[in-house]
C-alpha cells in the first residue's frame, strides 16, 4: 500500500507581476517522511514554502492536507524572531494558538527546551537579539514546536550557519522525525539535507524536475542538472 500523504500541492502556479516563480508544481509529502526540496537560487523554493505553509494564496492550484486539523508549521528563512523579547517570550508566542493554561504552557516550554541545546536553555531570560545565528535558528524551530506541529517546513535551516551548528539543527530534526513529526527541509545546499532526507524534490526555474528517492543515480543526475550547490 502507498504511504499516506499528509500534505500535497496540486498544480501550483505563482506569478509575481512579471515573474513566474512557480509553474504547475504538483507534489505530495508522505506522513512521517523526511523530505528535502532542493533547487538553485531563484528556483521558487521560498515561494513554495510560503504556499505549503499556508502563508501565500497561489495564483493557481491548491494545497491539500490529509485532515483539516493537521498543524503545518513554517520556520521561515531569516529566523524572524522578536529580537527585543526574551527567548522565553518568543517561545510563548509560538504557543499562542494552543490555548493552554499557565501550567500547560510551562510544560510545553519544558518539552521544547528538552530537545534544544543547552545554550538556549540557559538563555531563556535574554533578549533574542543577543543569540548567535545558530541559536536563533534553533529558537525559530523551538517557537514552531510550541504548536506541536504534525508537519514542520523549514526554509533554508542551514543558511549562514557553521557546519557544526547545521549538524545540531539537523540532529534536532532527526529526533523530531523519530518521534513521528513529518519534516520538510527546503534548501539550496544539498549536502546536509541529503544526509537525512529519504524523499527528494528538485525545483528548477519554478518547475519540479525530480520527485523520488533522495539517493540513487536519478537523484544525483537531477541535482547535477539543477546546479544544486554543495556545502
Ligand atoms: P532564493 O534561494 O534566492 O531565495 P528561491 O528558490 O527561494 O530563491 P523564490 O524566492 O521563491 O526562489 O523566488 C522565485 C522567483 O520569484 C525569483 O525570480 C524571485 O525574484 C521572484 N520573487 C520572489 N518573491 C517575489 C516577490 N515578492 N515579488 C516579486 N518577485 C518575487
Amino acid at each position: 500500500s502507498r504511504p499516506e500523504k499528509v500534505l500535497a500541492a496540486q498544480g501550483i502556479t505563482q506569478r509575481y507581476s512579471g515573474v513566474l516563480a512557480l509553474q504547475d508544481v504538483t507534489l505530495a509529502i508522505g506522513r512521517g517522511s523526511f523530505s528535502a526540496i532542493l533547487g538553485p537560487n531563484g528556483a521558487g523554493k521560498s515561494t513554495l514554502a510560503l504556499v505549503l505553509g499556508g502563508m501565500l494564496e497561489p495564483t493557481a492550484g491548491r494545497v491539500l492536507r490529509a485532515d483539516a486539523t493537521a498543524r503545518i508549521c513554517l520556520v521561515p528563512e531569516g529566523r524572524r524572531l522578536f529580537g527585543q523579547l526574551s527567548v522565553r517570550e518568543n517561545l510563548l508566542l509560538g504557543g499562542y494558538g494552543a490555548k493552554l493554561d499557565r501550567r500547560g504552557i510551562r510544560e510545553r516550554i519544558d518539552e521544547v527546551l528538552a530537545i534544544m541545546p543547552r545554550s538556549i536553555q540557559e538563555a531563556l531570560a535574554r533578549p533574542a537579539v543577543t543569540l548567535s545565528g545558530g541559536e536563533r535558528q534553533m529558537l525559530a524551530l523551538g517557537r514552531a514546536l510550541m504548536a506541536r506541529p504534525d508537519v514542520i517546513l523549514l526554509d533554508e535551516p542551514s543558511l549562514g550557519l557553521a557546519p557544526v551548528l547545521i549538524d545540531q539543527v539537523y540532529d534536532v530534526l532527526a529526533d523530531l522525525h523519530r518521534q513521528g513529526t513529518t519534516i520538510v527541509v527546503i534548501e539550496q545546499m544539498a549536502t546536509y539535507a541529503l544526509e537525512y532526507a529519504r524523499a527528494l524534490v528538485v525545483l528548477d526555474r519554478g518547475r519540479v524536475v525530480y520527485d523520488g528517492p533522495a539517493s540513487g543515480a536519478a537523484a544525483e543526475q537531477a541535482l547535477k542538472a539543477g546546479y544544486v550547490g554543495e556545502h
